[in-house]
């Protein structure tokens, strides 16, 4: 959803004009340090276009080094997070040297600036709003938000800027809904991906000879299941059909890994009788670092221990994977046995699981409450002089909007980044996937320090 942030020296009235703007009962808050963090996002109820509406004031309120730095913070979070910026200033304190100093950091800001001027309460100080067109924004809206002035103008201005983004996200989502879900199927060769292509395919090779696009790494196959549309990217199938000698099959990494570019999601054959080799561990690397979401398909099940009892057989396949592959942690497994036909629509219910969990990601305001109970409850250890790692604000970004199964990325905001510690990230990491499980996504966190 497209991002609108508020951003301002403290007492311009942020607070009031965010109540406004999330449609809230006002209650007037006047800024002060340690407010609670539901103030910081909420969805914008007075455009007629969905957005979310971030109030950047709560973030550098958790600062201990002064105004100036934390409104050079929340000015910087703000420039990199949201898609408009909502520049407020104070009509009855004219222009003061943060202002100033605001104005000329958020020239630096991809995203349009709009000025607006709160507590133009009467017509008097309706006249003085021709002052603030030297900050370098034109003349700015005149508002009141604690009188609910000019909303509308304001609404306007949101439109116009989230209109266009919200057009190109829905364009986006129907390509996506024709195009469907693509679904690369990588492993080493013999690992069984032709089998468990015919066995999704119920042996029905007319399908495939109505292949569509065709690239030099794979075979795009159309599969209609429950009557969604989902494309196979079949990375086994060139080999078969253009028959390349063996040296080619050093190139099999090579080839699996811009079929994995291209895909929403990865399958991972591996041939469980045979276990974990060194080529299913680097291709499960290229996935890693891809940050694709993945499945596991542990195949070849009906070799694995026959005669053994299948609870057992279960947790040996998977304990082993679980040990060879431990960074892709994320990924659930399923076995089966493509030759046997047998388990084959536990793949497309796992899938289904994946998808409706990327489909509910945490909220902004979630995030920051999770997180801030997580430093609450286990505050980094700060290493001998150095200072302790502080949280201000964590949003998540996705890298593209436009893909069936999105992958966020964690921004944390923090007062220096350099004071993260590796494995305190692997503690937020294992938190946030036990409050919040998304089976299948990669979790990633970006670090940044303000300025
Ligand atoms: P690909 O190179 O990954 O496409 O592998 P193939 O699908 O060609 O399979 C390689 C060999 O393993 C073939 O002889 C298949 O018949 C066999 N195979 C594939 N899946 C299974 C399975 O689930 N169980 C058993 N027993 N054999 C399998």
């Amino acid at each position: 959803m497209p991002t609108v942030a508020i951003v301002g020296r403290p007492n311009v009235g942020k607070s009031a004009l965010f109540n406004r703007l999330a449609g809230r009962r006002i209650a007037i808050v006047h800024d002060q340090p340690g407010v609670t963090r539901d103030r910081i996002s909420a969805p914008c109820h007075i455009s007629e276009q969905p957005c979310t509406i971030i109030d950047t004031g709560g973030i550098g309120a958790t600062l201990d080094d002064g105004f100036g730095a934390a409104v050079t913070t929340e000015a910087d979070i703000a420039m990199q997070t949201a898609d408009l910026i909502l520049f407020i200033v104070d009509a009855k304190d004219g222009i003061t040297v943060i202002d100033e100093d605001l104005a000329k950091r958020l020239r630096k800001s991809k995203a349009p600036v709009q000025l607006i001027i709160n507590k133009a309460d009467n017509e008097k100080q309706d006249l003085l709003t021709g002052d603030f067109a030297t900050l370098g924004y034109g003349e700015g809206i005149p508002v009141s938000a604690e009188l609910g002035k000019n909303m509308h103008m304001i609404a306007d201005a949101i439109d116009k800027v989230v209109e266009p983004l919200n057009r190109d996200i829905e364009e986006a989502e129907q390509v996506v809904k024709k195009e469907g879900l693509k679904i690369a199927i990588v492993g080493k060769p013999n690992a069984g991906k032709s089998s468990l292509i015919n066995a999704i395919l119920k042996d029905d090779r007319t399908i495939v000879s109505d292949v569509s696009g065709t690239t030099r790494d794979a075979i795009d196959v159309p599969y209609e299941f429950l009557g969604e549309q989902h494309t196979l990217i079949d990375t086994a199938g060139i080999r078969r059909r253009t028959k390349m000698d063996s040296s080619v099959e050093v190139f099999s990494s090579m080839r699996a890994e811009r079929s994995i570019r291209r895909a929403d999601i990865c399958l991972l054959v591996i041939d469980c009788a045979e276990g974990v080799s060194a080529q299913d561990r680097k291709i499960a690397r290229i996935i890693q670092d891809e940050k694709k979401p993945c499945l596991i398909v542990l195949n070849k099940f009906d070799l694995f221990h026959p005669n053994a009892q299948k609870s057992a057989r279960l947790e040996e396949a998977t304990e082993h994977v679980r040990t060879e592959l431990f960074f892709l942690a994320y990924a659930p497994y399923v076995c089966v046995s493509a030759l046997k036909k047998q388990s084959i629509g536990l793949v497309f219910s796992k899938l289904a699981e994946i998808r409706k969990a990327a489909q509910n990601p945490i909220t902004t305001g979630k995030l920051n409450r999770f997180l801030g109970e997580a430093f609450a409850k286990k505050p980094p250890q700060a290493k001998k002089g150095t200072k302790r790692l502080k949280l201000l604000y964590a949003t998540a970004a996705v890298n593209d909007r436009y893909t069936a199964i999105p992958v966020p990325t964690y921004i944390l905001f923090v007062n220096d980044k350099r004071l993260m510690q590796e494995h305190y990230e692997q503690y937020l990491t294992n938190r946030l996937r036990e409050d919040h499980p998304s089976p299948g996504i990669p979790i990633t966190f970006s670090v940044r320090s303000r300025n």
